[in-house]
């Protein structure tokens, strides 16, 4: 999308990945403006400060559709719902409206490489990072992940890659955006609150390939049947990882095993995964993907290896919390929908005391009833979702209901035996309880530690 001084931009949200874009505007001369639900007294006073300096109107409070007078453009933040009456409002209008992403397209000076999913983009994206570092390379690494993608303009001397953590919610409104590798992980029912149906979110995840062109490369989850067809432009080089033969980075008695066919970079490379932090099933997939990507930037085997020794996955993510008497505690708590908790059960060896439940996002728990017959001993539940999880899988086995989080963690240790696991995968968002999946993570390992204090005192 074509902006130039004195284009006029309203901008929706005021959160990080909004300010963000302000600033990128009016690094470029665009005129302005921002709307925000919250009350001006609850707007941080440097934030305040920054849009006074740049001579940024504000509306608080609620967006009005007589504040986009004179707009050329509609900018939305990538929390806000896109059925906003505003939105509306500005689509009535003919306004166009925009993502980050199709502010950034065409304008990254060094190649892209885009990560979406539903589940592990965060850990492919750190990944790719820690890959590309260790390979000597300079990478922004931002997006959903953290810093806002648009921040790379602010001060883009010195990085040589761009790695994107890319949500649905950022590629619905991608414009022209193209990565030079765009990869999707997999698909699994989750946010269908704000796209609809299965087949919106999917083609919003979709979309990240709909612009690429010769030279770009895909790569996708060829275990994830909806992923893996997806469909592409046919000069676009398609790769795939995953458990099946004929994968480019098949997963192997624990190694991954790279075959590619043709060009500079053709031949044969395996990786090890013992003795690093990605040797659980789900992660394998992770590394395949990462490895994977890399391999196509340009990195070589001593540089990736040395990565994958050095990389800490990112926290509540199949992170092993501590034993006690035998029972290993694991804290899944990123699991905060149905296909993460069957990842992670589908990837455990010793029978599990699975605890979930949570805020219910209008998944449909039988999905999973295959999963929990063959892994599960003995699931404890709690929060909003607990009623809806029992009827869906209470038939299959001894099931209860915990009240605090603190209670399910004793309860589990009552059910298990030495040899199990207990594993906090909620399947759910955390909300109803938490400020966020990190605080439900935090108090599972305090409860843990805890009860792990009290057995050595007594
Ligand atoms: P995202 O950024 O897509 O939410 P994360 O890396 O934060 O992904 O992981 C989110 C959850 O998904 C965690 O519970 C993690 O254990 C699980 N997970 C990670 N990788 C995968 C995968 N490849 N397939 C399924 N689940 C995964």
């Amino acid at each position: 999308m074509q902006i130039s001084r004195g284009t006029q931009a309203v901008v929706i949200g005021l959160g990080a990945a909004g300010l963000s874009t302000v600033r990128y505007l009016v690094n470029r001369g665009v005129r302005v403006r921002v709307s925000d639900r919250r009350a001006v007294e609850q707007i941080p006073p440097d934030t305040l400060a920054f849009l006074k300096q740049a001579e940024v109107a504000l509306e608080t409070g609620g967006h009005t559709a007589a504040f986009l007078a004179g707009a050329d453009m509609v900018i939305p933040g990538p929390g806000v719902p896109l059925d906003l009456p505003v939105l509306q409002a500005a689509r009535k209008q003919g306004l166009p409206v925009l993502g980050e992403l199709a502010l950034a397209a065409g304008q990254y000076a060094v190649p892209v490489i885009a990560v979406t999913g539903s589940n592990g983009k965060t850990t492919v994206t750190s990944l790719i990072g820690e890959l590309l570092r260790a390979s000597g390379k300079n990478p922004f690494v931002g997006g959903n992940i953290g810093t806002p993608l648009l921040d790379y303009f602010a001060d883009p001397q010195g990085y040589d890659a761009v790695v994107l953590e890319l949500s649905s919610f950022q590629l619905d409104l991608a414009g022209a955006f193209r990565p030079d590798i765009g990869l999707l992980l997999n698909i699994s029912p989750d946010h269908l609150d704000r796209h609809g149906s299965l087949e919106a979110y999917t083609l919003a995840k979709q979309n990240l390939f709909r612009h690429q062109q010769l030279g770009d490369r895909a790569i996708l989850g060829a275990d994830d049947p909806v992923a893996a067809a997806t469909p592409l432009n046919p000069e676009v080089g398609r790769f795939t990882f995953g458990r099946a033969e004929g994968c480019t980075a098949r997963i192997a008695d624990g190694r991954i095993l790279l075959t590619l066919m043709a060009g500079a970079l053709s031949g044969k490379t395996e990786y090890v995964l013992s003795g690093t932090t990605l040797h659980s099933s789900v992660n394998q997939l992770n590394a395949a993907a990462a490895i994977l990507a890399v391999t196509l930037a340009g990195c070589e085997q001593a540089g990736i290896a040395e990565g994958l020794r050095r990389f800490v996955p990112p926290p509540h993510r199949m992170a092993e919390v501590a034993t006690i008497d035998g029972v290993r505690f694991i804290n899944d708590s990123k699991a905060t929908n149905i296909g993460a908790l069957e990842a992670a059960l589908a990837g455990c060896e010793s029978p599990v005391v699975l605890i979930a439940g949570g805020r219910d996002k209008g998944s449909d728990y039988s999905l999973l009833r295959e999963v929990v017959g063959r892994k599960v001993k003995h699931l404890v539940l709690v929060g909003e979702a607990a009623g809806l999880m029992r009827a869906a899988l209470g038939s299959l086995v001894p099931t209860e209901a915990a009240t605090t989080m603190e209670d399910a963690v004793r309860r589990a240790m009552t059910a298990a035996a030495s040899g199990d696991l207990v594993l906090l995968a909620p399947g759910c968002a955390s909300f109803d309880m938490f400020s966020g999946y990190d605080e439900r993570g935090r108090v599972f390992a305090e409860c843990v530690h805890q009860i792990g204090q009290e057995r050595l005192e007594a």
